[in-house]
């Protein structure tokens, strides 16, 4: 079948291995000059696949309230004369009650159990390098309660091998030494051996790499400007060069995705939620972990990807501008180099920002539209480089009309 995936993110990448890999004719459209150079570029680089939560949680309203005028909160809705911002705002509050939230955890941990095994099997596959650790992910807390708290939550989920352990300080700093200065600073953590972090970036660059291999092309440097509806099909897409003729269309444009489909009546309420990184050069230096880190009092992780330390972070609601805002970004550099003075050298580090490609129920939207021809594998938010394997083999076996290996309950665009 000749397929059209539309943007070379960490998702759409995935999906076009997997469809290639199905022996269909793959064509890749992208804005900019290589694969993962958008949202996919500088996160946080954790692979988080049984952590991973919706951040529509209960607890969130009272967090924005407290911090409303908070320029550094972790959490920031700068609202705005945009009737799609507002309407997304109150899709997403009303997601932050207790049984939502449990739905969608729900779907994280089945998504993120299939994706982690999705994404072993392409490594090994194709050999893809991007500086991946296997070492485990700590959590961070500052009291007792706190952490108490986070293992009694964690506790209620199925085990599967996967419960953390609960470390005080002495055993955190024995597990990862590079946290000796925060002996005091915590209370203690909580150990997830499984999970693992890698570079999204490096990961796409190479995966988009070996797609080429097995047959696909990638058209970068090419801007989409419209999809070709024939009545109730969606026959192929508009460039800024060309036109595609396809049977099936992926769209997996991030957060641009919406602006793009409300053109042939689709709606699909993502926003873009921005967040920032800071990645710091370690060479020379001893000081940085090498496990993924989750510092839960500032809401930021850490990863150690090769010789650079990447520490992200924030959540700011506020469109399309992708200015970044030196203080906020600034203070996740400053948290990163307390966290771990001997790191490495800050005046070196990179500052980045991304928009995260926000659903209101934090999970993302895989499967067919309405149109013939259309499907979607988008929405990935704050965890699509953890998602990324899984959801490219969902939707491949979509697209291909077989049964997909997980329940699609939660992820179907339907719901919405
Ligand atoms: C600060 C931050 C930290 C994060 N940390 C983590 C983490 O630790 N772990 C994790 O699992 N996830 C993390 N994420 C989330 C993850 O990075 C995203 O979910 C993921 O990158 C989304 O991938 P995507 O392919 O959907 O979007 P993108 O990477 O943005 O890809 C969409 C592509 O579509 C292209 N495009 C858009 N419009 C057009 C057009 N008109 N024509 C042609 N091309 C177009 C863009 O150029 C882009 O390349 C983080 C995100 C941020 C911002």
């Amino acid at each position: 079948m000749r397929v059209l995936v539309l943007g070379a993110g960490v998702i759409g990448t995935t999906a076009a291995y997997f469809l290639t890999r199905d022996g269909h004719d793959v064509t890749v459209i992208e804005r900019q000059a290589g694969a993962g150079l958008e949202t996919s570029f500088a996160n946080g680089g954790i692979v988080s696949a049984y952590t991973a939560k919706p951040w529509a949680s209960p607890t969130v309203p009272k967090t924005l309230l407290k911090n409303l005028f908070r320029e550094d909160a972790p959490y920031l809705f700068r609202l705005r004369p945009d009737l799609q911002q507002w309407a997304w705002a109150l899709k997403f509050l009303s997601n932050c009650r207790a049984e939502p939230f449990a739905r969608g955890q729900k779907v994280s941990r089945r998504l993120g159990a299939y994706s982690f095994a999705q994404l072993k099997a392409v490594r090994e596959a194709e050999g893809i390098e991007y500086d991946a650790r296997a070492e485990g992910m700590i959590e961070l807390y500052q009291d007792a309660e706190s952490l108490a708290a986070a293992d009694a939550f964690a506790r209620r989920l199925p085990d599967d091998g996967r419960h953390p352990q609960v470390l005080d300080m002495k055993s955190t700093i024995e597990v990862e030494p590079a946290l000796e200065d925060q002996r005091d600073t915590y209370a203690g953590s909580l150990f997830f051996s499984q999970e693992e972090t890698g570079d999204a970036h490096k990961f796409t660059k190479n995966l988009a790499a070996a797609t080429v291999g097995h047959g696909a092309d990638f058209r970068y440097g090419e801007t989409l400007t419209r999809l070709i509806r024939d009545g109730r099909r969606i026959t192929g897409v508009e460039t800024d060069k060309a036109t595609y003729e396809a049977e099936a269309v992926v769209v997996s444009l991030g957060s641009f995705g919406p602006r793009f489909l409300r053109r042939v009546g689709v709606k699909m309420p993502i926003y873009p939620m921005k967040g920032y990184s800071v990645t710091v050069p370690t060479a020379g230096h001893n000081g940085a972990p090498t496990h993924g880190i989750h510092d839960i009092p500032r809401r930021i992780v850490l990863s150690r990807l090769g010789d650079r330390l990447r520490c992200a972070g924030t959540a700011e609601l506020t469109g399309y501008n992708p200015a970044i805002t030196p203080g906020r970004v600034d203070a996740i550099l400053r948290d990163t180099m307390r966290l771990f003075p001997n790191a490495g050298d800050p005046s070196q580090a990179e500052r980045w920002m991304g928009f995260r490609p926000m659903t209101p129920d934090c999970v993302p939207i895989i499967g067919k539209t309405d149109l013939d021809g259309l499907y979607l594998d988008t929405g990935h938010g704050s965890t699509g480089w953890t998602w990324s394997c899984g959801s490219g083999r969902l939707i491949a076996d979509i697209v291909a009309g077989r049964e997909p290996e997980i329940d699609m309950t939660g992820l179907e665009p339907a719901r919405f």
